[in-house]
């Protein structure tokens, strides 16, 4: 069974390395069933990305999607993403996060974003995001990295926003 862990938990702090066709998920043979069950986890708990090292996998993939999304419309998980090229404009928008029940805050981020990633096919896709898919796509990232939104924010914000 996979769960969300919350911070401090220690997976979420390391940075996590990439995933490769070697690789394969504790506790399960079956890639297509861990995906199903990350989405399920992902849905269930109301989110629009999940990312690895939130359920304890220190790799470089993570769960991904929304209604609202252009790109990642359909629910998917995306493996070794990264960021090729960001906007310089920037916006500031609430965001929350599974591992931190009931916090949000306003983070910075760029507004538009050039990804690449490998589907479960293993095909690379690219892609350019905005609005909150952008921003989404950011900060699961950013969890494969070990950083928390809580290190976007300044010290004050952060504390503003634990008040409620
Ligand atoms: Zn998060």
């Amino acid at each position: 069974m996979i769960q969300v862990f919350q911070y401090p938990y220690e997976t979420l702090l390391q940075t996590s390395t990439a995933w490769t066709e070697a690789d394969s998920i504790e506790g399960y043979g079956d890639k297509e069933k861990f995906e199903s069950d990350m989405i399920k986890l992902m849905l269930d708990e109301r989110g629009m990305g999940l990312a690895a090292n939130q359920i304890g996998i220190t790799k470089r993939f993570f769960a991904i999607g929304h209604d609202s999304f252009d790109t990642f419309q359909k629910h998917a998980i995306i493996w070794n993403p990264q960021v090729i090229n960001a906007s310089e404009e920037k916006v500031i928008d609430v965001e929350g996060c599974l591992s931190f029940k009931n916090v949000f805050v306003k983070v910075e981020r760029p507004k538009i974003i050039e990804v690449q990633y490998e589907t479960t096919q293993g095909k690379t896709e690219f892609a350019k995001l905005d609005g909150m898919e952008s921003k989404c796509f950011q900060h699961e990232l950013d969890h494969l990295d070990g950083i928390t939104f809580n290190k976007r924010v300044s010290k004050l914000r952060w504390q503003m926003a634990n008040k409620g």
